[in-house]
């Protein structure tokens, strides 16, 4: 390569977005492309990764490990839930663990994941460390997919400032071909098949040179069954838990009963204040106030059949509206929150005034006629 040529490109090279925000958005591409529910990354750092990760909604479980403890305990806050994850629970449940430990030992807490992550983690491993990395993430954890990037040491002559290494925590950096070798060895080794991509472009001209970050994608060959998630594989836990955070959802029972009774009696104020001013509407009118009175009155006389009838319009009685459970049930939120109209029922009961029979969420408007 003409030296020139190389001291021109060290002098403007400067990714846009930064490298490891492209590494980043390279992960949350692809797991928009395979949904996995469960995703570990290794080497976390400072949980940036598992930080935009989290708002993936396909994914129920995170978790992050990393040798150093303090890297991760640094911003590890962020990865808690916010007031308005309590205040609007998610549908999916999501579960952010982080590990204390080194990628060379095995833990039982790192089973059962369908994508491992391994961003810039590689080339700050001790060669004996190097070594029992494939056993514990091809052989142990055995993912369904499994994503390593580490830096393209032949980009190297086009970063300023760039020695040897670009880090000095670095123990090693690899060609291309270094990497590719080792990376279908390993494929080979644990019957996974791997493809190689990268990001951040060399300039044109130097396309020889590869992207500044390779990245190989591994995916497992051989369906995993039950049995080799857990079973065959007992040992002692040798991580240390350093943070958990169990994230609001509406799959568990107290966070839809809270969302349920509200949407219940938002959606009855609104089919109300309809009620209400549609009223109030007649009312100007005495000839359209007698019509609407007689209809009242007749809802008034089927009140008593309500419990055959569950399939009634929303009425006013005396001082009372009633709007019928089926009524609210239709609107597609409650339904969807609720399911069945069973669920409804009970998730509501006791917690929301209803008719003598159960049937109808009451509300007593004396103090609103007052207020007219
Ligand atoms: N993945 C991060 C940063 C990687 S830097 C990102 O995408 O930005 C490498 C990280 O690996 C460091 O935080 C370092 O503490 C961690 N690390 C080094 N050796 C490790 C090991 N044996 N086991 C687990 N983590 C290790």
């Amino acid at each position: 390569m003409d030296k020139n040529f190389k001291e021109e490109f060290r002098q403007i090279i400067k990714f846009e977005p930064p490298l490891y925000k492209q590494r980043h958005q390279f992960v949350k591409d692809l797991v928009e492309k395979y949904k996995p529910k469960k995703v570990a990354d290794l080497g976390c750092a400072d949980c940036s990764l598992l930080w935009m990760l989290k708002f993936c909604s396909c994914i129920e479980v995170l978790a992050g490990l990393d040798i150093c403890a303090n890297v991760m305990k640094e911003k590890m806050h962020t990865l808690s839930p916010l007031p308005v994850d309590y205040l609007q629970p998610s549908e999916r449940s999501l579960t952010v663990t982080l590990h204390h430990g080194s990628v060379a030992h095995k833990d039982p807490c790192m089973l059962g994941f369908d994508l491992v992550t391994c961003i810039e983690l590689i080339e700050h491993l001790e060669e004996s460390e190097l070594k029992k990395f494939p056993e514990v993430v091809f052989g142990f954890m055995a993912p369904s997919i499994v994503v390593i990037s580490t830096p393209n040491s032949e980009f190297n002559c086009l970063l300023p400032g760039v020695m040897l290494y670009r880090h000095p925590d670095h123990k090693f950096e690899w060609s291309q071909a270094e990497f590719q070798s080792w990376a279908l060895e390993t494929a080979r080794c644990y019957d996974y098949s791997v493809e190689f991509t990268g990001v951040g472009h060399p300039p044109t001209g130097m396309e020889k040179v590869g992207f500044c970050t390779q990245i190989g994608v591994f995916f497992r060959k051989y369906p995993q069954t039950a049995e080799s998630v857990q079973s065959e594989k007992p040992m002692e836990a040798v991580y240390k838990t350093v943070f958990k955070a169990v994230y609001p959802s509406l799959k568990d029972e107290k966070y839809l009963q809270n969302a349920v009774i509200s949407e219940v009696i938002f959606t009855a104020q609104i089919i109300k204040h309809r009620l209400m001013s549609k009223r109030e509407e007649y009312s100007d009118d005495p000839e359209r106030k007698s019509k609407f009175q007689l209809s009242m009155d007749c809802f008034s006389d089927y009140l008593g059949k309500l419990v055959v009838e569950k399939t009634m319009e929303p009425f006013v009685s005396g001082n009372e509206v009633y709007i019928p459970l089926t009524t609210i049930f239709s609107f597609p939120k409650v339904n969807r929150l609720c399911g069945t109209f069973e669920k409804l029922c009970k998730l509501i009961a006791g917690k929301v005034t209803l008719s003598s029979d159960g049937s109808a969420v009451m509300f007593n408007i004396e103090h609103e006629n007052e207020d007219n």
